[in-house]
């Protein structure tokens, strides 16, 4: 039986957490849960999963149910940190959005937990820090395509890879013109071809800035230079990532597009359980297509391997100002053309800084969501 603490419960990634655990409550056992607003749903979760642990971290205070006084609440944004470091079990499934995860990531590690990484953001904003306090073992990817590029490389022996062909559905705007795509509406932005995920994720697929943090996230999860990342677009999200050897050998993980999948395999990892996820058939698929993706349509690919190169903080600086950017669009503040545009800014006045401690990290992002701010108007 493993314990799990979800932050993030409420969300997309969250709640097929729940969905895909409860298909084997004789392996798992809930024992925190975390959301940030949703307090209806978050108690409906502790109702039926009944942890000990629950924390609502957008609130100050809340009123809790009386049937729940089997459940202690925190509240504020510190909870997070402290349902990460204190909730029973050995695994933490980090599945919040955007950099506020990062501190309860490590407070999860300074308690000895394992961390499941769903939230991208932590590992671009803090990929060193992050990286030096997760020895081998204790960081497992639940994003699609790193959890596909670890799912290669479980073979591979004492063998290195020589690259990682990082795909990427292209989103709702592969076919679009580059003029068309900076007037794109929200709900335009919203639609995306294949995955259903969270309002933030599917903006910045439609921007490619979820490539550009994810060729940034593979660059920490697997020791990656730069170079040996290639981006492939394929539409069809069925090959959800491959990796290349010497020999030219070329293995690839595929299946239908299902998060289930991913994060079911971080949970029980190296086993596999069942996880509902639809079989895949390719008679019926026909045929998968893979092209290179326009970069200067979508000038998100450009802007990780710019910040990369920069090092120190860069990465930092462009997940926080994507993050400022991505919200500002989705309360429909800028058109979506801006967003790579504050984005490039950021790099460009604050993609110097330092990243050696902790408060570096803070002030650059503090710096870059000052800049994009500055922006909006
Ligand atoms: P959602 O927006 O659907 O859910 C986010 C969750 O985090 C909710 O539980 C939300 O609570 C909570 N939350 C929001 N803001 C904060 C905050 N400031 N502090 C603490 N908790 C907060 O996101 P997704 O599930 O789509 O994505 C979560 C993470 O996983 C992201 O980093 C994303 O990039 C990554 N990911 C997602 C995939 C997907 O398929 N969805 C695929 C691969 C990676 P509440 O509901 O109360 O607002
Ligand atoms: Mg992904």
């Amino acid at each position: 039986m493993r314990g799990i603490a979800i932050l993030g419960s409420t969300g997309s990634i969250g709640r097929q957490a729940i969905e895909v655990l409860s298909l084997h409550p004789d392996r798992f056992a809930v024992t925190a849960l975390t959301a940030h607003g949703n307090a209806a749903l978050l108690f409906d979760q502790v109702r039926a999963l009944r942890p000990r642990l629950a924390a609502l971290t957008g609130v100050e205070d809340a009123d809790v149910p009386d049937d729940l006084s089997f459940c202690q609440f925190l509240f504020g944004p510190r909870a997070l940190e402290e349902v990460a470091a204190r909730a029973e079990g050995q695994d933490v499934l980090a599945a919040v959005v955007g950099v506020a995860g990062l501190k309860a990531v490590m407070a999860a590690r300074k308690a000895g937990k394992r961390v499941l990484l769903a939230n991208k953001e932590t590992l671009v904003a803090g990929g060193e820090m992050v990286m030096n306090a997760c020895p081998p073992g204790t960081l497992l990817p639940v994003d699609s395509e790193h959890s596909a590029i670890f799912q290669c490389l479980q073979g591979a022996g004492p063998n290195r890879y020589e690259k990682i062909l990082l795909t990427a559905s292209g989103g709702p705007f592969r076919t679009w013109d580059r003029e068309a795509v900076k007037n794109a509406t929200v709900a335009q932005a919203l639609g995306h071809p294949t995955w259903s995920m969270g309002a933030k994720i599917t903006v910045d697929s439609a921007s490619m800035f979820n490539k550009a943090l994810e060729i940034i996230e593979a660059k920490w999860l697997f020791d990656a230079r730069p170079e040996q990342i290639e981006v492939v677009v394929h539409p069809q999200s069925i090959v959800h990532s491959a990796v290349q050897f010497q020999d030219g050998a070329v293995i690839a993980q595929l299946g239908s597009p299902d998060m289930k999948v991913p994060i079911l395999y971080a949970m029980s990892y190296p086993e596999r359980l069942t996880t509902g996820a639809k079989p895949l058939d390719l008679f019926a698929l026909g045929q998968l297509t893979f092209e290179k993706p326009d970069t200067e349509k979508f000038p998100a690919i450009g802007m990780a391997y710019q910040a990369l190169s920069q090092g120190g903080a860069a990465c930092c600086v462009l997940n926080a100002a994507n993050e400022e950017a991505c919200f500002a669009f989705l309360r429909r503040e800028i058109p979506f053309g801006r967003i790579p545009e504050i984005v490039a800014e950021a790099l460009q006045r604050h993609g110097h800084l330092p990243a050696d401690h902790f408060m570096d990290i803070d002030r650059a992002d503090a710096l870059a969501r000052e800049c994009a701010r500055g922006m909006l108007g």
